[in-house]
C-alpha cells in the first residue's frame, strides 16, 4: 500500500515509472532496443520545431494497415492527407511537412521531394516521357540537364530539340506529333535569360486543343533560380515546377534537396517514381530546409536583391565590363517581361540575387581578363568566395564556361550565350560595399 503510494506522488502518472525499469526476463541489449517506444515524451503537438524523424520504417499495428498502405501506394493513388508511413522512401512526415509547404507558396496541388535537383528533374522528365516521345528544351540548360536530355535520353530513345524557346514561331514549327514536353530554365543558368512562360502557354494551348488528353504537351519550368518568393511558374502557365533545393531554397548550404510540383493528377506517379527509382529526400536534409531555409526565404531574397541591384550597377558602369545581365536592371532586354514575370509574394518586382557579366577582352572568345580577374577574386577578396552553387549566405562567383557548364560542348555553350568571359554572381547577405569593393580591385587587374 505504501509503495503504491509512493510510485504516486513520484509523478502525474503511475506508469512512467515503471517504463524507467528493465521488465522481468528481458536482457539489457533488448531493453535498449524497446525501453521507450510508448513513451509519454512523444507530444509533437506542443513543438514549436518539428522533430527530425528518423525512421526507417514504421509500426503498423495490423497486417491490415500494411496491406492498405501499400495497396494505396502501389495504385498511384497514394492521396497523403491520412498517410499509412511504411517506409521512408515511399512517405515521411518531416519531408512531408516540407513538402505541404513548397505545394502551398508555389500554388500546385502537390510536391514531391528528392534528394538533390537532378533527381527531381529526372523524376518530373521521368513521369512524363515514355520511349519514342520527344521533349524540346531551351538552348541554354544548366549543365547536367543538358547531359541528362542530350546523353541519356537517346538511349532510351527520347528524343530532343533544343532550341530558343523566346522564338515562339521557332517552337511551333518544331513541335511533332511525338512531342509531349517544353522544358526550360527561367532565369537560365547562367545566363539570366527570361523565358516568357504565358507565351509558350499560349503556343501549347492551340495545340493541345486537338490533342487527346494523354498526348498533350505539358510545360516544365526549373525555377531554380527565382525560388517560389520572386516567381511562381504555376500562376504563369507552367504545368510542373521543378527545383534544386540545395540552392536559394535551402538557403545555407548545408544539404541537398530538389522538388517537384504539380497537379494533384501527377501525384500517385511522382510517388511511384520515387518509390522505384530511389532519390528520396533524407528526412534529416529536409528539416534545415524546412526549419531554417523556407523561414528565412523572404528575408534572405528581399535583402539579396537590395544588394544585387546596387552590385548590377557598378558593374555596368564598370569600363572593364562589357556586358551585365540582371533582370532588375531597366536595361535589361527582357525588361519588361522581368516586370510581369518576377514578382514577389506582395506583388512587388522581385528580379532574384543572381547576375552574369562578361569582362572585357581583347578578342571575341578569349577569356585572360576573366580568369585573372576570378583568380585575383579567389586569392584576395574578402566577402566573395570562388565556388560553384549558388543561393548562400555568402557571395559566390565562378565562371561557367570553364566549371558549372563545362560539360555543355564549346559550340553549343557559344550558341547558348555562354561566353568564356562570363562570370556568374550570386549575391549573398553581405553588405553590398564589400562586395562592391572586392570586385572594384578585382577588375583593376583586367587590362
Ligand atoms: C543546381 C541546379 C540544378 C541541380 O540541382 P542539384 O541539387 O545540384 O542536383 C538544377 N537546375 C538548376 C538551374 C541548378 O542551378
Amino acid at each position: 500500500m505504501a509503495k503504491k503510494h509512493a510510485a504516486k506522488s513520484n509523478g502525474k502518472n503511475g506508469n512512467t515509472k515503471s517504463r524507467r525499469k528493465v521488465p522481468r526476463g528481458v536482457a539489457m541489449e533488448s531493453f535498449l532496443i524497446h525501453g521507450s517506444h510508448f513513451t509519454d515524451k512523444w507530444d509533437f503537438r506542443h513543438h514549436i520545431i518539428p522533430p527530425i524523424s528518423s525512421s526507417v520504417t514504421y509500426r503498423l499495428d495490423t497486417t491490415e494497415r500494411g496491406t492498405r498502405g501499400f495497396q494505396e501506394y502501389a495504385s498511384g493513388k497514394a492521396t497523403r492527407k491520412n498517410p499509412v508511413y511504411i517506409y521512408d522512401r515511399l512517405d515521411e512526415p518531416t519531408r512531408g511537412m516540407l513538402e505541404d509547404e513548397l505545394a502551398g507558396v508555389e500554388g500546385g496541388d502537390c510536391c514531391v521531394a528528392f534528394a538533390t535537383g537532378m533527381a527531381a528533374v529526372s523524376a518530373a522528365l521521368g513521369v512524363l516521357l515514355n520511349a519514342g516521345d520527344d521533349l524540346i528544351a531551351h538552348k541554354t540548360l544548366y549543365g547536367c540537364t543538358y547531359n541528362l536530355i542530350t546523353r541519356w535520353y537517346p538511349r532510351l530513345n527520347i528524343g530532343s530539340k533544343l532550341i530558343d524557346l523566346n522564338n515562339t514561331k521557332l517552337l511551333q514549327k518544331t513541335i511533332t506529333p511525338r512531342t509531349r514536353v517544353v522544358y526550360f530554365e527561367t532565369p537560365v543558368n547562367p545566363t539570366m535569360e527570361l523565358i516568357d512562360i504565358g507565351a509558350i502557354r499560349k503556343v501549347l494551348d492551340a495545340v493541345n486543343a486537338r490533342r487527346k488528353p494523354e498526348e498533350r504537351i505539358r510545360i516544365v519550368v526549373d525555377s531554380t533560380f527565382a525560388t517560389p518568393y520572386c516567381q511562381r511558374p504555376l500562376e504563369l502557365g507552367a504545368d510542373l515546377v521543378v527545383h534544386s533545393l540545395t540552392k536559394n531554397i535551402g538557403g545555407f548550404g548545408t544539404d541537398m534537396g530538389g522538388a517537384v510540383i504539380a497537379g494533384a493528377e501527377l501525384e500517385g506517379q511522382l510517388l511511384l517514381y520515387r518509390k522505384d527509382f530511389g532519390g528520396a529526400l533524407a528526412p534529416k536534409s529536409a528539416w534545415p530546409i524546412l526549419v531554417y531555409g523556407l523561414p528565412t526565404l523572404p528575408l534572405r531574397l528581399k535583402r539579396q536583391i537590395e544588394t544585387a541591384y546596387q552590385v548590377a550597377r557598378f558593374l555596368r558602369s564598370h569600363p572593364k565590363v562589357a556586358r551585365v545581365c540582371y533582370p532588375g536592371l531597366e536595361d535589361h532586354p527582357q525588361y519588361e517581361l522581368a516586370k510581369r514575370q518576377m514578382r514577389d509574394l506582395h506583388g512587388e518586382f522581385a528580379p532574384g540575387n543572381m547576375i552574369y557579366f562578361e569582362t572585357v577582352e581583347h578578342a571575341p572568345g578569349h577569356s585572360e581578363n576573366c580568369i585573372k580577374v576570378v583568380d585575383w577574386i579567389a586569392k584576395h577578396a574578402y566577402a566573395l568566395t570562388l565556388a560553384v552553387s549558388l543561393g548562400q549566405l555568402r557571395t559566390l562567383i565562378e565562371n561557367p564556361g570553364a566549371m558549372t557548364h563545362a560539360a555543355v560542348p564549346p559550340e553549343e555553350r557559344i550558341k547558348g550565350g555562354i561566353a568564356p568571359n562570363g562570370i556568374r554572381l550570386s549575391i549573398g547577405v553581405e553588405d553590398p560595399k564589400d562586395l562592391i569593393h572586392d570586385l572594384e580591385q578585382g577588375l583593376a587587374i583586367a587590362d
